[in-house]
């Protein structure tokens, strides 16, 4: 699950202009598991159980990923699916150092999908 971090703030201040379209994408295979992902304007449809609002999900029995989208430029929606496809990653490899969920291991997780969404970004491979 997603949440805004003070690093990704402050990240934000510094960023170039936003790119204003991008596909993105209705499958993901993560080391061989295929994730549907579904995108949510109402964040409160993003929890499987309804109970809370995230920024995205990921859920391993449905193999479902869900993103909030609406009002989001493209950088952040791809930041918070960078951040569910790494929970993936850290599930399927059993990265330990990163499969506890509490909030210290998503925010790190949340800036490797800050680093991922850079590099998109600075290479231009996200634009407009
Ligand atoms: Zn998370």
């Amino acid at each position: 699950m997603g949440k805004i971090t003070p690093q990704r703030e402050q990240y934000e201040k510094g960023l170039p202009p936003k790119p204003s379209c991008v596909e993105l994408p209705k499958t993901v295979n993560i080391l061989g598991i295929k994730y549907t992902i579904e995108y949510c304007d109402n964040p409160a449809d993003v929890d499987i159980n309804k109970r809370e609002a995230f920024w995205g999900q990921i859920d391993y029995w449905t193999r479902t990923i869900r993103i909030y989208r609406k009002d989001l430029a493209p950088e952040d929606i791809w930041q918070n699916l960078f951040h569910e496809i790494i929970h993936g990653i850290v599930a399927a490899l059993h990265l330990k150092s990163l499969k506890a969920d509490d909030d210290k291991n998503h925010d790190e997780l949340d800036l490797l999908a800050l680093g991922l969404t850079d590099v998109l970004i600075r290479n231009e491979w996200l634009k407009t």
